[in-house]
């Protein structure tokens, strides 16, 4: 052109931010938080400790995020999303136990033997730890998308390669399934878990007895469904559904339950949220018993499992019709109607 100057295109950008004269809106602020997410992306790259990674965020992204809000009002939802993605990033240094002396810290002080999943807040925990815990519990749809997917990819592509599809998918990833306990119950099932016959067969030196019963070789099988010290439990658990029958085998309680526990009453739920929490909470008391030599009795694990159901299902009743076997179905499981 004559002048020299170009033809532009409304709105004008300033710093990738569209110039409004109304309030910036989460999809103009788009272009900061994708640009603090590549950032996040390039350092996950790099074997970086806490400390760094921490360092980074604060100098960085911080950095990014003011140079913004000098110029702009950002909105609180940004801010918050930026924030996200700034602890997420933290998390994945936890989890992937880098940063050795802080990790270190946290393990003896912290955690106290409790992995980071099953760490319960307590009024003594600082900002960090506190905002740390809250997003924990926001992680698994982040999981999928962010960084933590490392590990997660590692176990699918362990757990998946040249395997064909199994008739009991649907049992574990359902709608309202609680990600940690379907992660554990899918390896259960498919008997990836490291009991002690597995353990013995990669060459370690250990007492093969079911740290339950004391009796059998400690197999997944003889664990969920045929140790006397845990067929109580799930006996109790069916008949919370108001199903009296014994334990079977653990091919017959597969087989039950990929018949039982399939379409969308309130009771396939129950005993889908059920059966995942059960395979999880008597896994986790394996682990107490043997690493923190605390027993528990076992009424105090029908106790979680009953919590953690009625936690999930507390308010979603309305989907179902209140019919004499679902009203029955919620009082036996404290589910408030
Ligand atoms: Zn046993």
């Amino acid at each position: 052109m004559a002048t020299g100057f170009k033809h532009g295109k409304l709105p004008v950008r300033y710093l990738g931010v569209p110039l409004v004269t109304r309030k910036l809106s989460l999809r103009d602020c788009q272009p900061l938080v994708d640009r603090i997410q590549e950032k996040i992306q390039q350092w996950s790259l790099l074997n970086l400790s806490f400390a760094g990674r921490f360092e980074l965020i604060r100098s960085t992204l911080y950095g990014i995020q003011n140079s913004w809000c000098r110029q702009f009002c950002l909105p609180k939802g940004v801010l918050k999303r930026i924030n996200q993605l700034c602890m997420v990033s933290l998390i994945r240094s936890l989890l992937a136990r880098h940063g050795f002396l802080w990790v270190a810290w946290a393990d003896a002080y912290v955690l106290r033997g409790a992995t980071f999943w099953q760490l319960q807040a307590k009024p003594s925990f600082g900002w960090i730890w506190k905002r740390l815990l809250k997003i924990r519990d926001m992680l698994p749809a982040q999981v999928l998308q962010d960084g933590v997917s490392e590990l997660v990819a590692r176990i699918w592509l362990q757990i998946m390669v040249g395997k064909e599809r199994v008739v009991w998918h649907r049992l574990v990833w359902f709608s309202l399934h609680i990600p940690r306990h379907s992660m554990l119950t899918w390896m259960a099932l498919l008997e990836l878990l490291p009991t002690r016959d597995r353990l013995i067969a990669w060459g370690m030196a250990l007492d093969a007895s079911c740290v339950m019963c004391g009796d059998v070789i400690e197999t997944c099988k003889h664990l969920f469904f045929e140790c006397a010290g845990t067929r109580i439990i799930w006996k109790e658990v069916l008949s919370l559904c108001d199903i009296s029958r014994e334990v079977l085998s653990w091919n017959q309680e597969l087989s039950w339950a990929v018949r039982f526990m399939k379409g969308k009453s309130l009771l396939a739920l129950l005993l889908r949220l059920a059966w995942n929490a059960y395979f999880y909470f008597v896994w986790k008391e394996i682990n107490c018993r043997i690493f923190q030599s605390v027993s528990r009795d076992l009424s105090s694990i029908v106790l979680d499992i009953k919590g953690v159901v009625q936690l999930r299902l507390q308010g979603r009743f309305v989907k179902f019709r209140m019919d004499s076997i679902n009203f029955l179905l919620c009082y036996r499981w404290g589910i408030h109607v």
